[in-house]
């Protein structure tokens, strides 16, 4: 599905550099489940961005579904990430001015799906995550909780080939944890490839394999 090969990405802080990530080489293959874990600050939401193309590097290579990505234009990566990338964002980062039902249902807009049709999609995301009685409220009326769920309700809508989830469940009760994470489960084993950064062992338990960061470095040690 995807490969990063000698991944650097750095900030310019007067005359130094300081790196973000450094030498990161990752491939992933369809249907597989992945979890990035490492301490606060070790570059797991960059290299989610990375991922999702929603950040740029510095050097290396990413080949997405055979398309070289560091050689693409902002449009072009912007199409693919419509396309095939459900992103779970750490903050949310939902559309203060849209209601939670508009949220939900702005990935479907960017595809060629009827009204009727998207409707229908919306109800069952508001219907599976508990929230039908929010559905006309704005972000700042909800609990982050709740913000959360419409977040996630929000990349799952369009069916995405691949979920890049960025503690998903961090603002959730053990309970609604579990409910999100045996539905990331059940999506991977249709089929659909999901990388997760937590700092979550119960989490990361749903996974077939973790990714150590330090430093912005992959950490082979443990
Ligand atoms: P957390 O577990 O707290 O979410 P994280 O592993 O996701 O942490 P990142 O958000 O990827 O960490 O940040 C990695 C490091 O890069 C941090 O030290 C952060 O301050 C720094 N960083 C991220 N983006 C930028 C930027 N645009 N400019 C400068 N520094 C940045
Ligand atoms: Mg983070």
């Amino acid at each position: 599905l995807l490969e990063l090969k000698n991944i650097y990405k750095w900030v310019n802080s007067g005359s130094r550099r300081v790196f973000l990530l450094k030498d990161i080489n990752l491939e992933v293959k369809e249907g597989e489940f992945i979890s990035i874990m490492g301490p606060s600050g070790s570059g797991k939401s960059t290299l989610l961005n990375v991922i999702g193309m929603l950040d740029t590097f510095n050097e290396g290579t990413y080949d997405f579904l055979n398309e070289p990505v560091h050689e693409l234009k902002e449009k072009h990566r912007a199409n693919l990430y419509k396309e095939y990338i459900g992103f779970v964002f750490q903050a949310y980062h939902l559309i203060d001015e849209l209601t939670v039902y508009e949220n939900i249902e702005t990935p479907l807009l960017y595809k060629n799906i009827k009204s009727s049709e998207r409707k229908a999609l919306v109800a069952d995301m508001l219907d599976r995550f508990n929230i039908v009685g929010k559905k006309d409220l704005f972000p700042q009326q909800l609990s982050g909780g709740q913000q959360q769920l419409v977040g996630i309700a929000r990349a799952l809508i369009s069916k995405p080939k691949l979920i890049l989830a960025d503690e998903p469940t961090g603002n959730l009760n053990s309970k609604q944890s579990e409910e999100i994470m045996d539905l990331f489960k059940e999506l991977n084993n249709d089929g659909v490839t999901i990388i997760q950064a937590t700092h979550s062992d119960i989490n990361a338990s749903y996974g077939s394999k973790i990714i150590h960061l330090l430093d912005g470095m992959r950490n082979r040690i443990n």
